[in-house]
């Protein structure tokens, strides 16, 4: 189960959790709270992750849901440092290994209030397959080697006034289903696509109709 790697993994990095309960396994990493959701999701195998929502402008991970203050979050978070009821936070939703090395990284990352990483997608190293490439100096054909896609770049966090902008023109509900609970700040246009975080194209949308959405516009 990821959700079991997950907990293993974080126990590693971060050190023993502080707090086990039936639905929530809390570790603290340099005062941040990180929440994994134990008795969700239960029909996939995948794992939730809440972390505090980063410092305005800050990096936010492409597998975050953006979850609005005051949006009535999964109740086992509200004692964890950063993620107390009312505050913005993120819910990462993690479906493979390789996702979780990456938010390893990021929740470090945060933790230590350095640069945040962008996601490393540097490919392997290129070796001379030669077979006397010790004798020399080994040749490389550029034209031969696969191109560096550059790394991909993260959405930047929404800034709080913009935040409470889009939350009171939308008079806090989902602007399609007017569902009053898991608010999600959704990005109309999707960052990977250009969109910004202005106002404009930002709206309120809860959990449901927002992965139901993806990445349409
Ligand atoms: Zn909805």
């Amino acid at each position: 189960m990821l959700k079991d790697q997950v907990i293993e993994r974080f126990h590693r990095e971060f050190g023993p959790p502080e707090r086990s309960t039936a639905k929530v396994t809390a570790f603290k990493a340099a005062g941040l709270g990180i929440v994994v959701q134990i008795d969700q999701p239960n029909r996939e195998d995948a794992a939730y992750v809440w972390l505090p929502y980063p410092p305005d402008d800050q990096p936010v991970p492409e597998i975050a849901l953006e979850y609005a203050g005051d949006s009535g979050r999964h109740s086992g978070t509200h004692a964890s440092a950063g993620l107390a009821q009312g505050l913005p936070a993120l819910k990462l939703i993690l479906r493979s290994a390789a996702e979780l090395n990456d938010v390893v990284a990021y929740i470090k990352a945060l933790a230590g209030k350095s640069p945040l990483p962008v996601l490393n997608t540097t490919p392997p190293p290129i070796r001379s397959s030669a077979p006397d490439a010790d004798s020399g100096p080994v040749l490389v054909d550029i034209n031969a080697m696969p191109i560096a896609k550059p790394p991909a770049p993260r959405r930047k966090a929404i800034p709080r006034a913009v935040q409470r902008e889009v939350w009171q023109r939308d008079g806090g509900t989902c602007v399609q289903c007017n569902s009053k609970k898991l608010l999600c700040f959704d990005h109309i246009v999707p960052f990977s696509l250009g969109g910004s975080n202005s106002v404009r194209n930002l709206q309120l949308l809860c959990e449901p109709c927002n992965l139901s959405k993806g990445n349409r516009i």
